[in-house]
């Protein structure tokens, strides 16, 4: 096999996060999304995707929360034969909530006759579907403008847009950034506003860093790719950059999210250790 060859297969497996499992590759990739199955090692990957049997684990829209997914027992593919099987055919896969039979998750898959390409092409229901109800925890935390561009970037990404998906999570993401910079300038009285203007947005995220989740602190070099221009990304990296950039902003507020509870708890207990407390004194006086 020639040397390019060789390259073109490692690439093409390495980069594909949707090849990653069968979760990303039946629920998580967006339809149209095409596999030469002439590339050995590609084919092999699809085909023991195709043919899996176990489960998976993913958000329910219909439970409201995670579930386990069966695989439905009428896969047709057969070993050996298998692209014969597929070609000119359409392949429905099909996915069960252990909670509830009723719950069924599809996926659609085509080869024309004569074809070495595989190619996804529907799902019900849609990635947007059930990402967009994961979402709607934000929602307050968010305020509306910022879960409306939130949710719109999954929206888009769902349908295999890179780049406008991209934006839409990136300004998301800058804006929870900046949040947290308005409190270390404001509260640090040497904080270097200057450096930190210039630094690239994994060294930004350093120099906030008590201000963030520890995973976004560990895991900056990821976040990098922000500092480049919009320009020089391609709608694969920016696809591929995409859940990166969502589980940031996910950690961000998922903490957020705890303090608010904390502070409120805190409040309520304060309110009523002084009612107590006003209860004692009252029944003291009336002594
Ligand atoms: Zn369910």
């Amino acid at each position: 096999m020639a040397m390019a060859e060789l390259n073109r297969q490692k690439i093409s497996t390495s980069v594909d996060s949707y090849l990653e499992s069968p979760k990303t590759f039946h629920l998580e990739m967006p339809p149209y999304r095409s596999y030469d199955l002439l590339i050995g090692s590609v084919k092999e990957k699809i085909y023991e995707l195709m043919t899996f049997s176990g489960t998976i684990d993913a958000y329910c829209i219909w439970c409201k929360k995670e579930s386990v997914f069966k695989s439905s027992p009428t896969n047709r593919w057969v070993l050996g034969q298998w692209l014969r099987q597929i070609e000119n055919d359409l392949q429905e896969l099909g996915w069960y909530c252990a909670h509830n039979n009723d719950h069924h998750y599809r996926s659609y898959y085509f080869t024309a006759k004569d074809s070495n390409i595989l190619e996804k092409v529907g799902q019900f229901p849609s990635v947007a579907d059930f990402q967009i109800p994961q979402a709607e925890k934000y929602r307050k935390i968010l305020g509306e403008e910022q879960y409306k561009e939130f949710t719109r970037g999954i929206g888009i990404a769902a349908h295999g847009v890179g780049i406008g998906s991209f934006v839409y999570l990136r300004r998301v993401f800058e804006n929870l950034i900046e949040e947290v910079h308005g409190k270390a300038s404001a509260e640090n009285a040497g904080f270097q506003n200057e450096k930190y203007l210039n630094s690239k947005t994994d060294e930004k995220i350093k120099m906030v860093k008590d201000y963030l989740p520890e995973f976004l602190v560990e895991n900056r070099s990821l976040y990098a790719i922000l500092s480049k221009g919009i320009h020089d990304l391609s709608e694969e990296e920016c696809l591929q950059y995409f859940e990166t950039v969502k589980i940031g902003i996910e950690q961000i507020l998922d903490e957020k999210i705890i303090k608010k509870e904390k502070a409120e708890k805190a409040a309520k207990a304060r309110e009523a250790i002084q009612k107590a407390h006003g209860n004692i004194a009252n029944t003291q006086n009336e002594n």
